[in-house]
Order: structure tokens, then C-alpha cells, then sequence
């Protein structure tokens, strides 16, 4: 196609979206248009459907490729490009997104062509994965409800409905919260311990909301957001105590008050969700969440996040006991009860006594350049690609967006993504993720169609004429968003339905993610990338072993804050019912006191901000991430096990790339492990990993 011909980015499925020529005015309109159709064609699908994998599975997703190409681009520029404008296109285009996937997913008679044809002589002839496509979709149309009739299926639609509006919602007044509260200081001693890097983007946002006429590191003013790097910075080395405090509060009140008040949303969202679960016949709905998990009960969850608990929480105490002395004998004050504002301030604080750096140290070494060489040198070393930057063959919605191609040694290209680095408060979303507009997939004129990742960061953008300077856990971060772009990337599956993350349960989607991190505290790798932005140095030696220490560094406070919110959203999906006596903040405080070592402030409203479980897919699949962290340790110790010579990397890495990273939905994830390591994973791995064996 040429530039020409293409007026409207959102109908141009199968190739990267024009993004330079997308029009917000063209949402609605284009959108209705296309989901108009969708149906249209869909009744005829129906009406002719027979029990073939052709007919019942691959002609719907040839169908459906358009809308959700279009879909696609809408949700994620409002998460990447939010505007008033986009808000309003993707609240009234919202209504066609659940319409249409319901549709589907209730239609009786693709269901019955599903179930004849597992029953058929086709069965047989067919592959393991497509089979295993087959059995989701049947399960999926189950629990869209496609065995309600009547009223009943009505009821169920306006759920989902809602449900969907009820979570845009949700984001949005989070969103809003956080852009609401700013602290405007003059005042050279009110940002006292702040580090260059904190210094230099409160006062850039102080330029860019109009208090000064251009931004000033030393002399101000500086603004402080609750946009995450900021607020973390601030927390962590503002040496005002009444000012973090004053910060914090706003932080966990967020989404709690007035117009942008979740709580009422939350107690909707979780009526909406039992309801659904009752109309399809479950118990609860943590037990629909895990039809589509590999845990295989929510007994055997709360069995592991138990026995990890009780390494963690004596652990935890301990390093509350040892940091709240720490805090007293450098304040001279006896008497000190350290607050939640003091835990990251102090805890940095002794980090810097005990293993000699600070965050700020270490930035100069991981500049953005120089930590994607190193990340790139691991997928060439581990899996045997190259990946190259190709900027000039795409535009995104912002013009630090990067583009690259991933290649085979033989320059044969497999797949490309882009990243999308850097924090941008004013309308991108917080956290990271990764997403994909193309899947892997075979064409029908015998092509292949190459995958394409998004990859989304908010890390520390570049400063006046510095690069972009990572803190060490933003690294991490980029480690475990790159990996899992590698399993939509690498994947070797030719059909879309099983290719990549697709048609893999969601409990086990962390596994390739998390195992990556574990390259960020390899020695070879990190000396490699940690290279000074300005010298070229490379990081000491000295500098490596302490990282390498910081891994346990209070990680048992990490872990119980994990477990806490695991439990947490398990309980809330397992027979909770709000406006029966408990809110859902007072189960928040029973558990509170059960995992953490000291209670939240009477004040924090924590769940008004959980999106995650309100809005973004994990309900009742929060503890997905210590799940996948069993199953990413044990797999690191796969290649630990091989020698992590150069030799034994190639090897178990290309084991790794034929099995997580290649073998896509097409089997189950405990088989797809037991093929990599030769056996079921085990939690011992983890537990050595964070010093708690
Ligand atoms: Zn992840």
C-alpha cells in the first residue's frame, strides 16, 4: 500500500499501524463499521460452520483480525497516548468490543461445531496444540455463558457490559488522581537529599507546569508528582520527614475521594464478578479465574503462598527489628517508631551503609544505550539472534519511541518490536508491559507473517543532554518486559491461536519474563553493559559483588508484600461479599495484619488503586507473579546447573528457546517446563534465590 492509499490507520491489519496517519475522529465511525460487519459475517460462518479445525476455528480468526487490529491500536494508545478526545472515542466504541467477543464466544452453534468436532474422525488427525486450541475455545465459550438461555444469557451481557465500563473507569480515575496532587517546593532545604537525577525531573515538571520559566536542578523550583519514578525517588532520599509523609499520604489515598472515588467501583465490580460466577454455575469467581490457570486448585495457592510465608515473615521481622535500630542509632533518637513514609528512605539509607552504593551511584553505568547492548548481547549469546535498530522503518505516537528487528545469526528476520522507554506522566500510563499488534502466523498464501512487540517502560527519561539514566531496577524492569516480547518473538508456532502468549495460561506468562531478570546479576552480562555513559568505564568489580548481595537485600519485606496482595485478591474472589458487614478495605486490614509486619495507616486505600485486579485481568490471578517466580528460579538453575560457561549457555539456551520461548499455547506449561528442565519445577530454587532456604 502506499501512503496514498492509506487514509485510516486502523484498517490496515497484518502490517505495523500507520500511527503518523491515525485520526481519533475516525474511531467510532471506523470501528461500528468494522464490528457491523464482524456480525454480519460471523452469522454466515454460523449458519454454514462445520466440525473442521478450517471452518470452526481458523475462518473466525481470519474474521475477527480487522476488529481486533483496530481494537488493539485504540487500547493501547490510551494507555500510551491518553487524551480527552481518545477517551470519549474508546468509551463509545467499548460497547462493540464486548458485544462482538461475546457474540462469538456464546454462539451455540460454533460451540456445538466444537464439541462435534472433538468427537470426529478430524479430531484424530489433528496436532497436540490445535487440539488444546480447541479445548480453550470450548471452555472459553463456557465461561462466556453460552449454556445460559433466556434471561439469564441477558443478564450475563449486561455484565460483562458494565463490567468492561466499570474497569476503563476505574484506570481512568487513577490516572486522574495521580495527575491531581503536585507539591510545588522553593525552598532548597524542603528537597534536601534529593540526587541529581530526582532534582532534575522535579524541576523539569516544574518548567513544564508553568512555575518557572525554564527548569533549574539547583536552585528550583521543583515539582513533585506521584508519577512512579518521582514519587519512589522522593520517598526514598527527601530528608524532610513531615514532607515524604505529606507525599505518601497522597499516594495511597489515591482514587479514594469525590469524583474519583473507586471505592464504590470496587464494590460493584466484585457483585458483578459473584453474579457472573453464580450464572455459570461456579462456587466464586476465583474459581472461574482458575479454569483458565495451570495452578490446579486455589487450595494448592494458598498452600505455597503459605509455606513461602513462613520462611518470609520471621525474615521480615527481623529486618524490620534491624532497620528501625539502624534508624535509631543515626538519629540519636531512642524512642523512633519508623512510619511507612521511613521505611524506603531508611532502607536506602542503610543499603548505602551496608553495601557501600546508592541507586544514584550506579546511574551513570546503565545508561539506556548501553544497557540495551547488553540485553541485545544476551539474546545473541543465550539464543543465538541478533537484533538490530531499525528507527528509520516505522513511526510511533512519540518520538522517542525505538524500533528494532530481531534476526537469525544468518540475518534471516524473525520477528521486530519497539520500546517505549521512558515516563511520561502526562499521558502514559504507570508500570511496564509488553503487548503485540502481529502474531506469528503462516499465510494463506503459504508466507509467513512476522510477530511485532510493543515493548512499554517508565523509566527515568534523559535529562537536558544525558541519556536516559537507569536506575538498577529499572534495568531489571526492561530485562523482564524484553523476555516477555522474546516468548511472542521467538516463538516457532505457524497459527495464531497457540502462537507466542497465546492460548498460554496466565499464571505461567511470568515465567519468561521473570527468568530474564536473572541475567541482570550475571556477572559476564553486567560487566558488559555496566559501562560509564560519559568514560566508558566499566563497573567495579567491588560494585558487581554488591549488586549481586542487594539481590537479598530486605527481600523478605518485598516477599510479604507479595504474599499480601496475593491473598488479598485471592479472599476478595473466594466467597467475599461486599455490604455484608466486612468492606473490602477492612479484609484488606485483616490480612494486612495477618502478612505485613506493620499495619497500613488507618487512612491508606490501597485496593482504590489496585488496578491490576480492577482493571487490568489479574482478578484472582494476582499471585501469578510468585507462582511464575517458582518457575523462573528453578529454570535459572537450569542453566546454573550447566556451568553458565559459554558453552553450556548456547546449549541449555537453545533447550530454553525450543521450549518456553518456542513451543507457544500448543501445550501445557507444566509440560512445556518439564521439557526444558526434565522434571516438575520445585520452590527450593526460589527460596535459595532470596536467601530463605
Ligand atoms: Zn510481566
Amino acid at each position: 500500500m502506499t501512503d496514498q492509499t492509506v487514509v485510516n490507520a486502523l484498517k490496515t491489519p497484518g502490517q505495523l499501524p500507520r500511527f503518523d496517519l491515525f485520526r481519533v475522529d475516525q474511531v467510532t465511525e471506523t470501528i461500528g463499521e468494522l464490528a457491523d460487519r464482524y456480525l454480519v459475517e460471523l452469522e454466515q460462518i454460523e449458519k454454514n460452520v462445520s466440525p473442521t479445525w478450517e471452518s470452526a476455528v481458523a475462518s473466525l480468526t481470519d474474521l475477527e483480525e480487522p476488529l481486533s487490529y483496530a481494537f488493539a491500536i485504540v487500547g493501547h494508545l490510551l494507555a500510551v497516548q491518553n487524551s480527552p478526545e481518545l477517551r470519549t472515542a474508546h468509551e463509545s466504541v467499548l460497547p462493540r468490543l464486548v458485544e462482538t467477543s461475546l457474540r462469538r464466544a456464546q454462539s451455540n452453534g460454533l460451540y456445538k461445531a466444537l464439541l462435534q468436532l472433538k468427537e470426529s474422525d478430524e479430531w484424530q488427525k489433528l496436532d497436540g496444540g490445535r487440539r488444546r486450541v480447541i479445548e480453550s475455545m470450548i471452555r472459553d465459550s463456557e465461561l462466556a455463558g453460552v449454556g445460559l438461555e433466556g434471561p439469564q444469557r441477558e443478564r450475563f451481557q449486561e455484565i460483562e457490559k458494565e463490567l468492561a465500563e466499570l474497569s476503563t473507569k476505574f484506570v481512568n480515575n487513577v490516572l486522574d488522581a495521580t495527575k491531581a496532587f503536585s507539591l510545588v517546593l522553593t525552598d532548597p532545604d524542603e528537597i534536601e537529599g534529593l540526587p541529581s537525577t530526582a532534582r532534575g525531573m522535579a524541576a523539569q515538571y516544574a518548567a513544564a507546569a508553568g512555575d518557572a520559566t525554564e527548569s533549574d536542578p539547583d536552585k528550583g523550583p521543583w515539582r513533585i508528582t506521584l508519577d512512579l519514578p518521582m514519587y519512589l525517588g522522593f520517598l526514598m532520599h527527601a530528608k524532610r520527614r513531615d514532607l515524604r509523609e505529606k507525599v505518601f499520604r497522597a499516594h495511597v489515598v489515591r482514587a479514594s475521594s469525590g469524583d474519583l472515588n473507586n471505592e464504590p467501583l470496587i464494590d460493584r465490580i466484585l457483585e458483578l464478578r459473584a453474579e457472573q460466577a453464580s450464572l455459570l454455575g461456579y462456587e466464586n469467581y476465583a474459581d472461574v479465574s482458575l479454569a483458565t490457570k495451570m495452578a490446579p486448585s486455589i487450595e494448592a495457592i494458598y498452600e505455597q503462598l503459605d509455606s513461602i510465608r513462613e520462611s518470609a515473615r520471621p525474615k521480615a521481622s527481623e529486618e524490620f527489628e534491624y532497620l528501625q535500630e539502624f534508624a535509631r542509632r543515626e538519629t540519636g533518637d531512642a524512642g523512633l517508631e519508623l512510619q511507612p513514609w521511613d521505611n524506603a528512605f531508611w532502607g536506602e539509607r542503610l543499603r548505602e551503609k551496608e553495601l557501600g552504593y546508592t541507586d544514584e551511584d550506579l546511574r551513570p553505568y546503565f545508561s539506556l544505550p548501553r544497557v540495551l547492548d547488553g540485553l541485545f548481547g544476551v539474546a545473541e549469546k543465550v539464543l543465538g539472534v541478533r537484533i538490530e535498530a531499525a528507527d528509520d522503518q516505522a513511526t510511533f505516537w512519540d518520538p522517542a519511541v525505538r524500533f528494532f528487528q530481531v534476526k537469525e545469526a544468518d540475518g534471516t528476520p524473525i520477528a521486530s518490536f519497539c520500546l517505549d522507554a521512558y515516563s511520561r506522566p502526562e499521558n502514559k500510563r504507570g508500570g511496564a508491559w509488553m503487548n503485540w499488534i502481529l502474531p506469528r502466523k503462516l499465510l494463506a498464501d503459504g508466507t509467513l507473517q512476522l510477530p511485532v512487540a510493543w515493548l512499554m517502560c517508565n523509566q527515568t527519561p534523559p535529562v537536558g543532554d544525558k541519556p536516559s539514566l537507569m536506575s538498577f531496577g529499572e534495568v531489571r524492569t526492561l530485562f523482564h518486559e524484553f523476555g516477555h516480547g522474546l516468548q511472542h518473538m521467538l516463538t516457532q508456532v505457524d497459527f495464531a491461536e497457540a502462537s507466542g502468549l497465546s492460548n498460554i495460561e496466565w499464571d505461567a506468562v511470568e515465567l519468561a519474563s521473570t527468568f530474564m531478570e536473572n541475567w541482570c546479576y550475571h556477572r559476564e552480562t553486567l560487566l558488559g553493559m555496566a559501562k560509564h555513559f560519559e568514560t566508558g568505564e566499566t563497573i567495579s568489580e567491588d560494585l558487581y559483588q554488591k549488586i549481586s548481595k542487594s539481590r537479598q537485600f530486605r527481600i523478605a519485606s518485598l516477599i510479604i508484600n507479595q504474599l499480601f496482595y496475593s491473598e488479598l485478591d485471592l479472599r476478595l474472589h473466594d466467597g467475599f461479599t461486599p455490604g455484608q458487614g466486612q468492606t473490602p478495605n477492612d479484609l484488606k486490614v485483616e490480612l494486612g495484619k495477618k502478612h505485613l509486619v506493620r499495619p497500613q495507616i488507618p487512612e491508606d486505600r490501597l485496593l482504590c488503586s489496585f488496578s491490576h485486579i480492577f482493571a487490568g485481568g489479574y482478578a484472582a490471578g494476582y499471585y501469578s507473579y510468585l507462582w511464575a517466580s517458582v518457575l523462573a528460579a528453578d529454570a535459572w538453575e537450569g542453566f546454573v546447573e550447566a556451568g553458565l560457561d559459554e558453552k553450556s549457555i548456547g546449549e541449555t539456551g537453545a533447550r530454553y528457546r525450543r521450549t518456553v520461548l518456542g513451543l507457544g499455547g500448543t501445550e501445557h506449561p507444566i509440560e512445556v517446563f518439564k521439557k526444558f528442565r526434565g522434571r516438575e519445577p520445585e520452590p527450593e530454587p526460589l527460596l535459595r534465590q532470596l536467601g530463605l532456604a
